[in-house]
């Protein structure tokens, strides 16, 4: 039994552990950092036209005004103009679908590296990402929940980060990623290394499913991902298997609707599209392989699809490390992207942009290339919406468990500033944000200036 000097004494000495949110809100704030952007036209990440030359006034993390007359601001505190000279004002770019801690190693060092090194690797992508005008990221798998703190704190640039922590997965599924020599497992036996740096998790029935959600949960993660079906980059799930039962899915689905967020599936296939929905699954990643009676039940339910053009001329390199098997079932997956996003189109689904790059960091620089690359479907308006405003409206959909609370993906008074500062018009020529060294000259997240070529 502990004294009561002693449980004040380790309640004080746990406090210090805790994150400092409230020690930091009674501390006194600097005047807010103020930046007005003069003459720009803005993509407002809504409307298939820019504004007429507007000004747009940023305080603190926050954009607080927005006029075609000037705006004036008293000399005082810390201001920064830019002087737009009519170029366009957009919301910084939104990626549904990506792998914080998997797009730089190659498969080899994403199973075998040190975790400490796999971390210094996403931090650097992290940072390369931002400078790619991708402000924020949904990371759809992967333990990115320090690279988050750590960009959060300032340590690092980088984007904010909606992270799903480990994917889980059953055994032989898409995302259990150990070798035949593996097996059996011993049940309640040790873990393997991918399940060891929370990659993915395994899980068998209802009630591991529910710790391995719960676990990923209590790291913060804003919504939960599971492999609903077969994948390319897992050796032993062929693309055609169904995984988890209903009862699994449901499971998950009870967990995460309980901490007030959803879970969303890797699905490619209409039979693991349709169990995830039976399930209450609220999004589908992929769905290339789906077909017209799935696409409208996807329609009538609200469902929504975050998919991602996987094209046969990206150059995949990322691919190219893969084995013959899974390249042969990539190339099935590229075979249904015009299938998918037909689909999409034909049925207004609430469709999201990702890429999900993974394992190359050549790939990694063509992130907003696959932005342009949907030009073969949409406006470069549609595409640009897709990429800003739609994709924040998944982002909330992670409800209180939303670590950005806000409004992003849009220019408006009351947004949070994630900005960009495009040399150009976007929405005449969408392959602008192909080459973001060049055309975004200034990049501004939570009201933070990163780029900046003025
Ligand atoms: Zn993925």
């Amino acid at each position: 039994m502990l004294s009561r000097a002693e449980i004040v004494a380790l309640v004080a000495l746990l406090a210090c552990f805790l994150p400092n949110n409230t020690r930091a809100e009674t501390e006194q704030h600097p005047p807010q950092p103020t930046v007005l952007f003069e003459n720009v036209r803005i993509f407002d990440g809504k409307n298939d036209s820019l504004s007429a030359a507007s000004n747009v006034l940023v305080s603190g993390n926050t954009i607080e005004k927005i006029s075609t007359d000037p705006i004036s601001i008293d000399g005082a505190g810390n201001v920064t103009i830019i002087e737009g000279g009519g170029r366009t004002l957009m919301p910084g770019l939104i990626d549904a679908h990506w792998h914080a801690m998997l797009v730089r190693p190659n498969p080899a060092q994403a199973l075998a590296s040190d975790v400490g090194y796999l971390n210094l690797l996403a931090g650097s992508e992290a940072t390369a990402t931002l400078m790619r005008g991708f402000t924020t990221i949904r990371d759809m798998g992967g333990p990115s929940f320090a690279l988050k703190r750590a960009i959060d704190e300032g340590i690092l640039p980088g984007p904010r980060i909606y992270p799903s922590g480990a994917m889980i997965t059953i055994t032989g599924g898409h995302g259990d990623f150990r070798q035949l020599s593996d097996l059996p497992r011993t049940v309640g036996g040790a873990l393997s290394r991918v399940e060891q740096i929370g990659g993915s998790m395994i899980a068998d029935s209802p009630d591991e499913v529910r710790l391995r959600v719960r676990e990923q949960l209590m790291q913060g993660a804003s919504q939960i991902k599971l492999t609903a079906g077969g994948g390319v980059a897992s050796p032993f799930s062929p693309l055609d298997v169904t995984t988890f039962t209903e009862a699994e899915l449901r499971a998950a689905v009870e967990a995460a609707e309980n901490w007030g967020t959803y879970v969303s599936t890797h699905a490619y296939t209409p039979a693991s599209i349709q169990r995830s929905i039976a399930a209450g699954v609220m999004c589908i990643e992929h769905g290339h392989l789906m077909d017209e009676e799935t696409a409208k039940l996807m329609a009538e339910k609200g469902i929504w699809l975050s998919t991602q053009p996987f094209l046969d001329d990206d150059g995949d390199a990322g691919a190219r490390q893969l084995g013959p098997a899974e390249q042969a079932k990539m190339k099935q997956v590229i075979a249904g992207t015009d299938n998918v996003y037909r689909l999409a189109k034909k049925y207004h689904l609430k469709t999201a942009f990702g890429t999900d790059i993974i394992f190359s960091a050549t790939e990694a620089q063509q992130q907003g290339s696959r932005l342009a690359s949907l030009s073969r479907w949409f406006t470069p308006a549609e595409a640009l919406v897709m990429a800003t405003s739609t994709n924040a409206e998944l982002l909330a959909l992670s409800g209180l468990r939303n670590p950005y609370p806000g409004k992003l993906g849009v220019v408006e008074e009351g947004a949070l500033a994630d900005l960009l500062l495009v040399d150009g018009n976007p929405l005449e020529n969408l392959d602008l944000v192909s080459d973001p060294t060049r055309n975004f000259r200034l990049i501004m997240k939570d009201g933070k200036i990163y780029k900046n070529t003025f």
